[in-house]
């Protein structure tokens, strides 16, 4: 199995998940040499339902500036 962001090679680590939904309290993933990238099975089921991006729509900048009349605290 190699990586997906930099094609290294992955290798078998036990890692401890309590929240597990099969009860296992350790659960095994894969984890690559070269940058650390750990993938298990919850990951990549996450990663296959992930909707597409949406090429061309680019998300809305949402910016509430805050002005300066509210912002101060009147000391008298
Ligand atoms: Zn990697």
């Amino acid at each position: 199995m190699n990586c997906r962001r930099c094609n290294g090679l992955m290798g078998p680590v036990s890692l401890l998940d309590p929240l597990h939904e099969t009860g296992k309290l350790w659960t095994v993933a894969w984890q690559c040499v070269n940058c650390g990238e750990i993938v298990d099975s919850l990951i990549l089921q996450n990663r296959e339902n992930l909707p597409p991006p949406l090429i061309g729509h680019a998300r809305l900048k949402k910016f509430n500036p805050v002005s300066r009349s509210s912002s101060k605290r009147n000391s008298s």
